[in-house]
């Protein structure tokens, strides 16, 4: 069942079940009084990542904190999509866009890995759930994708799980279209690879293409920038083989 559109959607960390109430802490509570300018009584959805999508009623209100009566479930919950997106971390401002599309556009995990040529070695692991959890709300998933904790990319492959197929964007790929190398995929499970703004280097590229798991594939005969690359690979990657 597709989501609402148009009411606005909340993520709480609370449990949510009909009759119960729910506090919200200042953050949350500007937003909704002075952003949004919701009145006692106002209705939006709410989710948690656990128990579906609910309707929720504005019930008390001071300037500092709201809270919340938990009203009906409106949709069930959705199991995460079965999707890792891997990707080599960018600056922070391309990284919050970066991170904004992957879930839009149905990663269900996302593992920043650590390549050659990345160019952030710390990465706030904080920043990007909650840009996940506001790409969440925007885009009406009720499953919250998981942000895992940096890997260097010789351990990522090391420890690759069975079963998983990787697809590896590769710019130097011979080809532009993708789409004969997708149809060979036979996994259910995927996960896909992204380079940083450097790009891979050539013993990266090698030890990629040697493994039995992984499948290369170009995005056409542009070099796109990485965040592009990631949602151009998505969408090829959704609309053949994903849950489009
Ligand atoms: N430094 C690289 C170069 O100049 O050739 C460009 C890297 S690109 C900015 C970042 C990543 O996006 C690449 O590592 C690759 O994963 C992906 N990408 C970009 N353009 C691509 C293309 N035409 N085909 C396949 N992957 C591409």
């Amino acid at each position: 069942m597709r989501a609402n559109y148009t009411m606005q959607r909340l993520f709480v960390p609370d449990d949510l079940a009909a009759g119960s109430s729910v506090p919200l802490g200042p953050e949350q509570s500007h937003y909704l009084a002075n952003v949004l300018r919701m009145a006692q009584g106002a209705r939006l959805l709410t989710f948690n990542g656990r128990d579906g999508e609910w309707l929720a009623e504005l019930a008390a209100r001071t300037k500092k904190s709201m809270t919340l009566t938990i009203v009906e479930q409106t949709r069930p919950q959705h199991p995460l999509p079965d999707l890792i997106y891997c990707f080599a971390p960018l600056k922070v401002g391309r990284l919050d866009y970066l991170v904004q599309k992957a879930v839009e556009m149905g990663a269900g995990v996302l593992q920043p890995v650590i390549t050659q040529h990345t160019q952030l070695s710390r990465i706030g692991t904080d920043r990007l759930r909650a840009n996940v959890i506001e790409a969440a709300e925007q885009c009406g998933i009720l499953a919250v994708p998981e942000v895992r904790e940096a890997q260097k990319f010789s351990s990522l492959l090391a420890d690759w799980e069975q079963h998983r197929r990787l697809i590896f964007c590769d710019e130097s790929a011979e080809t532009n279209n993708p789409l004969p190398a997708l149809k060979l995929v036979q996994e259910k499970k995927l996960a896909l690879l992204v380079g940083p703004e450097g790009g891979f280097s050539e013993g990266e590229r090698k030890q990629l293409r040697d493994l039995p798991f992984v499948t290369a594939i170009p995005l056409g005969p542009r070099i796109l920038r990485a965040d592009t690359a990631a949602v151009a690979a998505m969408a090829v990657i959704q609309a053949t083989i994903g849950d489009w």
